[in-house]
């Protein structure tokens, strides 16, 4: 790091609010370890569970956008999508506190706060996507969606795209091909070429997109049905994080859900990452491309960072379900965490986040595609509201991917006290998911230290 990264660093901590007095040392990391011994504890204790960064960040307290370490500096966070309501929101926390004091079981006593939820959750989904089953975990969401959708199709495969994470149980790590490098693909499982219109094998958008990229599911699903399997479900990630965060073709998930359902298959949408406003112009990222799945699950902002999660389906096929398999969830729908969802719920209508993230995230898209003319670095901006990627190559004409740059990039502007990630089949595209709060002056910050960063690159 330079003495320049320094100054530009230090001269950005200004927002930080420095924890002293009584209560500091207890909020400050417990007072009990620096940052080099508390990473060796970890090693020894937690095993070797990844860490961002060459030199992870020791987070002790979030508010807002920011994230603040163990000496008080300041993140901006745009990168955490979890609090989409900003870190530690009052009515969250207050919404959790009450009802931790006053009672929690599970969903087979009555509750109100569990019933009130998925009536106000399921009247922010179309169609007939009006029963909720809560979990814990996308993970779990995704499990218990790919079980329905065997029972209610009656085939037991699934289609997923290239490079597709859905979670890790171990149902779902088979439909999770980012992984397969680790280990076989199961025959159960067909894959498919994401819309990449940036990279992909059909460059550009024109009417012939759309429909290029859906003709692949042909192909999935004959070798489901080569294999003995039939098609159960297609399972997608509607903002393609993992693919590098991509705008599909609008017409794409109408042309692959028309042959999904032709073939017997149920229509998954993942929007463990997508949903909740995040992309600006839909509640739920599917919405985006007028298709109505089968069956949503969800889970990451649902409750601010407490664990919970749903999957959403159909009267018809619940009923389904329920008469050929047995389901329960000891801690799903809790009233603690119905607390939470319900408080996020509010936040994201009361504050208008949705809107936010479409105002905001549209002012940054725009402002991220001038730097792109500036610096040769950049070969694409794309994504919806906010959630952004800035997909680096080190040259244009060839698209040749450039992930030493991204990882250089999130390693400078964490320096520069700005937390972004990095995604992508090739670990190429910077990856932008701040809280939905996020303001035209945090956007600002980013695009600033961003620019700085990238001259250096380049
Ligand atoms: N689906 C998608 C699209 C995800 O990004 C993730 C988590 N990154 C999951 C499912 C799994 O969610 P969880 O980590 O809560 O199990």
């Amino acid at each position: 790091m330079t003495d320049n990264n320094h100054s530009l660093a230090d001269s950005r901590d200004s927002g930080a609010s420095v924890l002293t007095g009584p209560g500091a040392a207890a909020i400050l990391g417990r007072g009990k370890s620096d940052a080099g011994e508390l990473m060796r504890r970890r090693t020894r204790s937690v095993g070797a569970s990844l860490l961002f960064y060459e030199e992870p960040v020791h987070i002790v307290r979030g508010e807002g956008c920011f994230l603040y370490d163990a000496k008080g500096k300041a993140f901006l966070d745009c990168y955490n999508n979890v609090v989409s309501v900003g870190h530690c929101h009052p009515q969250v926390v207050n919404a959790i506190s009450n009802q931790a004091a006053l009672l929690n079981t599970h969903t087979r006593y009555l509750h109100e706060e569990v019933v009130q939820y998925a009536e106000r959750l399921t009247e922010t989904l179309p169609g007939e996507l009006s029963v909720c089953m809560f979990v814990c975990s996308g993970t779990e969401a995704n499990d218990l969606a790919m079980r329905i959708a065997r029972v209610a199709s009656g085939n037991h495969g699934a289609i997923v795209m290239e490079n597709s994470y859905h979670g890790n149980s171990s149902l779902i790590n088979g439909l999770s091909s980012c992984g397969y490098f680790l280990g076989a693909q199961p025959d159960y499982v067909a894959t498919v070429e994401p819309p990449n219109i940036f990279r992909g094998s059909h460059r550009g958008l024109d009417e012939t997109s759309g429909p290029y990229y859906a003709t692949k599911i042909d192909a999935a699903i004959d070798q489901l049905d080569v294999a003995g399997h039939g098609v159960a479900a297609f399972m997608c990630d509607s903002i393609f994080d993992t693919q590098g965060t991509l705008e599909a073709p609008k017409d794409y998930f109408k042309e692959v859900y028309r042959r999904i359902r032709a073939a017997g298959g149920l229509c998954i949408a993942d929007e463990v990452q997508a949903g909740f406003g995040r992309t600006g112009e839909a509640m739920w990222g599917f919405e985006n491309y007028d298709v109505t799945p089968d069956i949503v699950t969800m889970g990451k902002p649902m409750g601010a960072g407490h664990p919970v999660a749903a999957v959403v389906t159909t009267p018809e096929i619940a009923e389904k379900f329920s008469r050929h398999a047995f389901y329960f969830n000891t801690f799903g729908g809790n009233p603690v965490s119905m607390a939470a969802a319900n408080a996020v719920l509010s936040i994201i209508q009361n504050e208008k986040l949705q809107r936010n993230a479409e105002s905001v995230g549209g002012y940054l898209k725009m402002k991220l595609k001038d730097l792109s003319r500036k610096h040769s670095l950049i070969g694409d901006v794309r994504g919806m509201g906010l959630f952004l990627g800035v997909e680096l190559v080190s040259s244009k004409k060839d698209l040749m991917p450039a992930p030493k740059e991204a990882k250089t990039v999130a390693e400078e502007m964490k320096k520069a006290g700005v937390l972004l990630g990095v995604t992508g089949m090739f670990g190429n595209v910077v990856k932008i998911r701040p809280p939905l709060i996020f303001s035209r002056d945090n956007a600002d910050e980013l695009l600033d230290k961003l620019d700085i960063v990238l001259e250096k690159l380049s």
